[in-house]
């Protein structure tokens, strides 16, 4: 039982009920449907088969739709691929012209408005170098610094330029219409600038009486110019070392990851570290030395989860991926729970008084009592969510009657989401928290947990009792009764 959250991104490799439920059985908490890949109608069978696969296991798995984002790819051209050199010439022209066999276009036909000389233009992820050397109305002149073949759709980049499309594109509206209407449970953004990016997408969810939760991708260095705010407007984060690495300095992407995590730690949000993690795994059994340390490290920094990308959606080994993700957690967790981290806790001061005091009440009895675990009714997610951030050591069994509240707390570090229905009377819960903990190996007779809960039980914001309890112990006391 990992404590650190799994993101698997669904793809061709594993796009079947039967291979989603491999993947949920080897350790997968939150589904990631990519809309810059396949089509409509592809990332319905993906919902279809991760809704039934779920089903299947029990499972609170959640699915987050990744919308595209204003990423500019190179337009279609005849006759691909084109092979560059250093100090080639390419003109990027507004409109592709087919009869012009030097010219490309881009997915994004004003950006000769945007572009500056002077500025870099990357092609493909960065392995191809371009600067601007001349602008005319039309079209624009980049000098290649560096060699390779171009093919259309490849990805472009443009780390010097203040691209001024809307993060939410004419897609993204329609693929974040489709997530609302589906009851996706969290949508990333991708190439967040500003907390503006995630305003817009929020009223836009209000609009639509939807209460998905915004994931930000942060993948821009303007991100990270104004992260704070943009943390604050999130409902989580999203390292996303992939485009990250082209748009700024690569070397500095692991002190960016720290710096994200730590500021999302205090700020009592989850974030996630994504790309690349084991990306040998896609084709092979074994992971990279140097991917197993990434993994570690992600999680000694104290990121709540880590995605995998290629490995699941397009590898030959989709659910060995996600076991070796756990595994490695199981160990980095071990070593965790014994050192010391370097990461600051959730700062309680910033919070309501209450809630501080609730939260290190729990902490206080958890660690004195030597609790093995924490069990919280939290019917909006709300407390677990908190209690997760005070990285409280034990695992937080969070109850909730809302299933879609279950699929939202599966990003939650810490936190093993457990739909129940309502008990008729409050008196029940404990015998059926009881059995629900021995019956699931979490903890055994004679162990010490916590119990968190709130009166009338069930009702939002009203968490107001900590309770000490040992397992087992209703099975020896005399039944209640209620008539008397
Ligand atoms: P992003 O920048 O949003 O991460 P990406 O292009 O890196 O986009 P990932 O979702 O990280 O895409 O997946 C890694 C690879 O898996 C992609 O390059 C693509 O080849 C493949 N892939 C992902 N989803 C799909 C899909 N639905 N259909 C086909 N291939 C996919
Ligand atoms: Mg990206
Ligand atoms: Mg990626």
């Amino acid at each position: 039982m990992i404590k650190t959250k799994i993101m698997v991104t669904i793809g061709p490799a594993c796009s079947s009920t039967q291979a989603i439920a491999e993947l949920i059985d080897s350790g997968a908490d939150i589904l990631r449907i990519n809309f810059s890949h396949g089509n409509p109608a592809q990332h319905l069978q993906f919902l279809q088969s991760a809704r039934s696969a779920a089903a299947g296991c029990d499972s609170s798995v959640s699915v987050v739709g990744d919308l595209c984002g204003p990423k500019i790819r190179l337009a279609d051209f005849a006759d691909p691929p084109r092979t560059v050199k250093p100090s080639q010439q390419l003109v990027i022209t507004s409109t592709y012209d087919p009869d012009d066999p030097a010219a490309l276009a881009t997915t994004y036909p004003t950006l000769v408005d945007d572009i500056c000389v002077g500025q870099r233009l990357l092609i493909n992820d960065g392995s191809i170098i371009t600067e601007v050397v001349a602008k005319a109305s039309e079209s624009f002149t980049c000098v290649c610094r560096s060699a390779g073949l171009v093919y259309p759709g490849q990805g472009v980049n443009l780390p010097d330029t203040v691209i001024s499309s809307p993060s939410l594109t004419a897609k993204d509206l329609v693929d974040l219409d489709w997530a609302v209407a589906n009851q996706l449970d969290f949508v990333a953004l991708s190439f967040v600038r500003h907390s503006d990016d995630l305003i817009a997408a929020r009223d836009r969810l209000r609009a639509a009486e939807s209460n998905i939760k915004l994931i930000a991708k942060i993948e821009k260095p303007q991100a990270l110019d104004d992260l704070d705010a943009i943390i604050a407007h999130a409902d989580g984060l999203l390292v996303a070392r992939g485009d990250l690495g082209v748009e700024i300095d690569l070397a500095r992407v692991p002190l960016v990851q720290k710096d994200i995590i730590r500021r999302c730690q205090l700020a009592g949000k989850p974030v996630i570290v994504a790309t690349q993690m084991l990306s040998s795994m896609i084709s092979s059994q074994t992971p990279t030395r140097a991917e197993v340390s990434d993994v570690a490290n992600a999680i000694f920094d104290q990121a709540d989860a880590v995605m995998l990308s290629g490995e699941t959606a397009i590898g030959d080994y989709p659910a060995l991926a996600v076991q070796t993700v756990d595994h490695i957690a199981q160990v980095s967790e071990k070593f965790q729970d014994t050192h010391a981290s370097v990461v600051p806790a959730l700062d309680l001061d910033l919070l309501p008084r209450s809630q501080a005091a609730l939260a290190r009440g729990v902490h206080k009895i958890a660690t004195e009592a030597r609790c093995s675990l924490v069990a919280v009714w939290s019917q909006s997610g709300a407390i677990a969510g908190l209690l997760s951030k005070t990285r409280i050591g034990v695992p937080i069994i969070a109850l909730s009657s809302d299933p879609a509240v279950c699929r939202r707390m599966s990003l939650d570090y810490g936190v093993i989401p457990w739909r129940m229905d309502l008990p008729k009377d409050s008196a029940d819960l404990l015998p059926a928290l009881d059995k629900l903990i021995q019956d699931n190996n979490w903890a055994k007779s004679g162990d010490n947990i916590v119990v968190v809960t709130g009166h009338p039980l069930g009702t939002v914001a009203a968490t107001d009792t900590i309770q000490l309890y040992c397992l087992g112990y209703t099975n020896l006391a005399p039944k209640p009764n209620h008539n008397s």
